[in-house]
């Protein structure tokens, strides 16, 4: 499995437009030792040609420009992305989506819940069914395993599994409407298993794909906002080969210190890095996997890497991910 880091901070990006922290402020003057960050965004593929994103960033055009494997290749219309996987409705997670309206063929996996959300409660995303055939949406339940599909059907040898992690819905849908959802859909994490695809490819199509073998093995954990770790999700992270995990505040009170008001980091749905029962005390014991800091916020102070937080989490064996990673696994 190839996976790409299009984008790596949290929502509203680094800088934020209407950010004046000193990590905003030191960024756009030029001197910060450390870089400018796009929404979070995550492209996987099992042969390096047929993508799928998880979640649909509001920076996603720019993201896909910035990326040469993700730009059509033969065609006046055609495009390496096969389609997405929705962990939530958050708008930084499923903006990008409306981007992608061009007519181009895609699958969308989402719960009930948010498929619920963004085509009948809001009706922009009609513009992604003008045509049949346009975009394959399916349904998934937390804890199932689904294989990832191009619109066409075609199997990408790509095994998906949502783990329910937050019960919020975003702010946007009224009170009466998340009555009437299932609140272990609002907020998942994805789990991407790849499977060995044999495909038979006539003039340069794929005619055919069938699974060989159950498993490679591989195993990347996509966790961009975790409330809380148990030990089950423990042992789910321990099995993973790549960790990309909720790394948006530092500490629970950062964005009530920097604005004078607002919410704790764990009433937004996420874990803060530091303090006792951080991600970084939490996740110390976890041994399999490379563990990545991803969906960054920009008042963290650990995007400084001429500070002592950025120190902190490199001597703790963390990575930092930028916009622009890829890695196999
Ligand atoms: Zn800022």
């Amino acid at each position: 499995m190839r996976v790409k880091i299009l984008g790596s901070a949290a929502g509203g990006a680094f800088p934020q437009w209407n950010c004046g922290c000193p990590n905003c402020r030191a960024v756009r003057a030029g001197g910060f030792r450390g870089k400018a960050r796009s929404q979070a965004q995550v492209a996987i593929s099992n042969d390096g040609k047929t993508w799928f994103l998880l979640g649909a960033s509001p920076d996603l055009r720019a993201q896909i420009e910035a990326t040469p494997e993700l730009h059509p290749r033969d065609g006046v219309r055609q495009s390496p992305i096969a389609g997405a996987v929705l962990a939530n409705a958050d708008i930084d997670h499923v903006l990008g989506l409306l981007l992608l309206r061009e007519l181009q063929p895609l699958s969308v996996y989402a719960t009930d819940s948010v498929h619920r959300i963004l085509t009948e409660d809001n009706s922009m995303f009609a513009m992604l069914q003008r045509v049949p055939n346009q975009v394959a949406w399916s349904r998934f339940t937390p804890r199932t395993i689904f294989p990832l599909h191009t619109a066409t059907g075609t199997d990408s040898g790509l095994r998906c599994r949502a783990l329910s992690l937050g019960t919020h819905f975003p702010a946007y849908i009224s009170p009466q409407r998340q009555g009437e959802l299932s609140a272990e859909e609002a907020s998942l994490g994805l789990i991407v298993e790849s499977r060995i695809v044999e495909s038979k490819i006539v003039e340069s199509k794929v005619v055919e794909s069938k699974i060989v073998g159950t498993s490679s093995g591989k195993r990347l954990a996509y966790m961009p906002a975790v409330p809380q770790i148990d030990d089950a999700l423990l042992k789910e992270f321990e099995s993973a080969d790549v960790l990309l995990f909720d790394g948006t505040f530092w500490s629970d009170d950062e964005l009530i210190r920097i604005q004078g008001s607002g919410q704790t980091a764990r009433q937004m749905g996420h874990v803060p890095v530091s303090s006792a029962d951080g991600s970084l005390r939490r996740l110390a014991g976890l041994r399999r996997p490379r563990k990545i800091y991803v969906h960054i916020n920009n008042t963290n102070p650990m995007l400084n890497e001429a500070g002592p937080e950025y120190r902190q989490v490199r001597e703790a064996g963390w990575e930092i991910a930028e916009d622009g990673w890829q890695f196999d696994l």
